[in-house]
């Protein structure tokens, strides 16, 4: 079934087909319309179709001269009731739009004469909206996960061959060129030969090179999300190359991963007291001979730290140990900032900001370049902080 069996210009905005919106023409005007419909109803019950109407549309509708005509037994009613009244008979769509445009083009007449046309907006051009549902039909019904009401976002929906699901968010022009972006590190470029117009259906080709192209990637991040314990990003997407992971004893690694070689080594930030921190950085740099390539980047990590990362759900006597909240402020995240220092000697942990804040208030501080140098609020021990943190 395509969406043109119902009424041109017409789109339907959930999978069960019973809510459309669409443009009406009456009287040569386009108006906007959205319907719900319900056919279900046995006889006797109230019918539950719902229209809504361009405003425009309802300004015009709702004068009293309309009403009179119309009403004259009950003047109180609407020309919604009026509407709902007559269109709940209908048994399928052509013929609720038929009588439809029938009774809404009867009762403009009356005003018909006196009307100026309305001014079309750019985006309710007949073409615009042409062009896009068969783009839409083209591409299949299934494959749209959303859609606007107006038509100028579209989210389409594609599967990589790990069968893992990808929005592309498509943004239409008033031009009918579409924008798109999706939840990767990298985005399909959009190019034609001979300046064709982009399709969504090239679109979704294009996007499916991308995942092709990610796939090692995709797998490598899916691995860390699912079995280590993601401080940072708070909700990671397939968008973010950057993980921090929580290795226990207040103490992270931060990797940035290349989504074009996600098995090699990455860049690692290690943050955390230097007396657990020292031992895992110095296996790293010497077994990098112990990489395996095959191997995923998570198990890799693991064999060349000596280490086994815990994860989020199996860490349950010491949650506090890996929330890792800043034991200044004693939130988590401030400024979407997570704690970055930890103390050496009592390895409570701290955001920088909150460590340069407190060095600054007691008298015994020094600074010396960018470095404040003081004492930790807890243990009293040296500590000290860069004063420009990004
Ligand atoms: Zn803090
Ligand atoms: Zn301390």
């Amino acid at each position: 079934m395509s969406s043109s069996d119902f009424l041109p210009l017409c789109v339907p905005r959930n999978k069960e087909l019973t809510r459309f919106h669409g443009y009406i023409t009456l009287w040569n005007q386009q108006y906007a319309c959205e319907v719900d419909f319900n056919f279900q109803e046995k006889d006797g019950d109230k019918p539950t179709t719902k229209i809504r109407l361009d405003p425009e549309l309802q300004r015009l509708l709702s004068t009293k001269q309309i009403q009179h005509q119309y009403n004259s037994t009950n003047q109180q009613s609407t020309y919604q009731d009026l509407l709902v009244q007559r269109l709940s008979q209908c048994k399928n769509y052509n013929s609720f739009f038929s009588e439809l445009k029938d009774v809404l083009e009867k009762i403009l007449k009356v005003q018909h004469t006196h009307k100026q046309p309305t001014v079309q907006d750019d985006l309710a051009s007949t073409e615009y909206y042409k062009q896009i549902m068969s783009d839409l039909d083209e591409i299949g019904w299934d494959k749209v996960s959303d859609l606007n009401t107006d038509l100028s976002s579209i989210s389409v929906s594609i599967k990589d061959i790990a069968g893992r699901e990808h929005i592309i968010k498509v943004d239409v022009s008033k031009n009918n060129e579409y924008t798109c972006t999706a939840q990767l590190p990298i985005q399909a470029e959009l190019k034609t030969k001979n300046n064709e117009r982009i399709t969504l259906k090239k679109i979704k080709i294009e996007y499916e090179h991308v995942l092709h192209s990610l796939q090692d990637f995709l797998s490598t991040v899916e691995d860390l999300d699912q079995n280590t314990w993601v401080l940072d990003p708070e909700n990671p997407t397939f968008a973010h190359c950057m993980r921090r992971i929580g290795i226990g004893n207040h103490s992270s690694i931060q990797i940035e991963i290349d989504p074009k070689q996600p098995k090699a080594p990455p860049e690692v930030r290690f943050l955390g007291a230097d007396s657990i921190i020292t031992p895992i950085r110095d296996a790293y740099n010497q077994n990098h001979h112990e990489w395996v390539i095959d191997s995923s980047l998570r198990l890799n990590l693991e064999r060349t730290m000596k280490i086994t990362f815990p994860r989020r759900r199996t860490v349950t006597q010491n949650d506090d140990d890996m929330s890792e909240k800043c034991s200044i402020c004693y939130s988590y995240r401030m400024e979407g900032k997570v704690p970055d220092k930890v103390c050496d000697t009592c390895c409570q942990p701290f955001h920088s900001m909150c460590l340069v804040e407190w060095l600054r208030s007691i008298p015994k501080s020094h600074t010396s370049f960018d470095t404040i140098s003081g004492t930790c609020p807890y243990c009293s021990s040296a500590i000290s902080a860069k004063v420009y943190n990004k």
